[in-house]
């Protein structure tokens, strides 16, 4: 078969052979077997169908397919959130004396566990500032560095990590959590990164009705995250990967046109006497804007920026908005604006804010589906309550 645009794939991924154009949902938790031995071949082998929904699900199971075949990965496995995919890798390849290496600016949640439950279990990790070259490589430790952790574009100002550079790290198992840039932004598992991974509930779900996480790679990979994600439980719902099959047929159109929006808002915002700062991969004034044109195909539906005016001027153009809705996630058709001191990375402590460029007058974006120069014209109008 000739191989197909990555917009079709979107389409054709993720089918079972029922005929069925929606996905079939599979609610049972529990199937029937044929008796003992078909008991025993069930219960000692991977991924087994027809079992236990803990196990495998066939409406996750399309899910998986789809995003596999998106990421170009033999194999994928999704979870019952981000967080759960993201902490069962860990838990999956460390163990007490294990060491990770992860850049500073991650997502709040991914943070706060490698701060707080990993440091707990004896399981250490060394925060780097991935857009300085090198950075990720010296800080492992041969022999205990098990993972290499980056998030790219990052949370909360967009820094990007350079893919090639971490892929050619050897010893530990690369991560990347891509959940910014979805399979239509960039593909890290093709420049040589093990493990790709997404909080689906995201721009891959689109909808914001599916709690979901999913990590793609090798087979023998994955195998591996299965034989303790089964034990760790954080299993998806075949509810969410039902919405998120339906978010993906229209991921690449929607992605594309957020990104296109973002950036018009970019550009807008750096005109604003108000605005100090403004952060999107694909804007010229980014600082790895070349490196970002090269491993990226789309900058995301993200914009940061800053206000002058601290706080008080961040807390006055959430007050003053009438079309953006102030809330914490993003890829979803509704534009959102959040607050990161105060909502995504609340709770850390004042140098690791410092240090990842959480400041007061701080905004994250998300820009929606709604018309482009409506989004820009509430934000812009809000701003000068700032
Ligand atoms: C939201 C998010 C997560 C966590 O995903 P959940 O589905 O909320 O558990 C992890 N990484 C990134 C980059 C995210 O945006």
């Amino acid at each position: 078969m000739t191989e197909r645009h990555l917009d079709t794939v979107a389409i054709t991924a993720g089918r079972d052979d029922s005929g069925a154009l929606a996905p079939t949902l599979w609610p049972s938790t529990v199937w029937e077997s044929g008796g003992l031995d078909d008991t025993r071949d069930r219960a000692g082998s991977l991924r087994p169908d027809a079992f236990y929904a803990r196990y495998a699900n066939p409406t996750v199971n399309q899910f998986e397919n789809a995003i596999a075949e998106l990421e170009g990965a033999e194999s994928a496995l999704a979870f019952g959130s981000g967080m759960g995919a993201l902490a069962a890798v860990v838990f999956a390849f460390c163990g007490q004396g294990s060491h990770i290496v992860a850049q500073h600016t991650l997502y709040g949640g991914t943070l706060a566990f490698l701060e707080g439950p990993c440091r707990r279990m004896g399981i250490d990790t060394t925060f780097v500032d991935a857009s300085v070259p090198g950075s990720l490589a010296s800080a492992v430790i041969p022999g205990k560095t098990m993972l290499v952790i980056v998030e790219t574009p990052s949370n909360p100002r967009l820094a990007l990590a350079d893919l090639a550079e971490v892929a050619a790290i050897s010893g530990p198992f690369t991560v990347v959590d891509s959940t910014m840039a979805t399979p239509f932004g960039q593909q890290p598992l093709s420049l040589g990164i093990d493990l790709v991974m997404h909080s689906a509930t995201k721009g891959i779900g689109g909808h914001n009705d599916a709690l979901l996480g999913v990590v793609a790679g090798e087979k023998d990979l994955i195998d591996a995250l299965w034989q303790y994600a089964v034990l760790h439980g954080a299993s998806a719902s075949p509810y969410d990967a039902l919405n998120a099959l339906r978010g993906i047929r229209t991921l690449p159109v929607r992605i594309r046109h957020q990104n296109e929006s973002a950036l018009a808002l970019a550009r807008e915002l750096e005109q604003q006497s108000k605005v100090t700062w403004v952060g999107h991969p694909f804007l010229p004034s980014h600082p790895q804007h070349s490196l970002a044109k090269e491993q990226m195909t789309l900058g995301g539906s993200i914009v940061s920026f800053e206000v002058t005016g601290g706080i008080d001027a961040a807390r006055n153009v959430l007050s003053a908005l009438s079309l953006v809705r102030k809330a914490t996630s993003f890829g979803g058709p509704e534009s959102l604006i959040c607050h990161p001191m105060t909502s995504t990375h609340i709770g850390l402590a004042p140098d690791v804010h410092a240090a990842m460029g959480v400041t007061d007058g701080l905004l994250r974006v998300s820009v929606g589906l709604e018309e482009t120069s409506d989004i820009i014209s509430d934000i812009v109008a809000a701003l000068s309550k700032a």
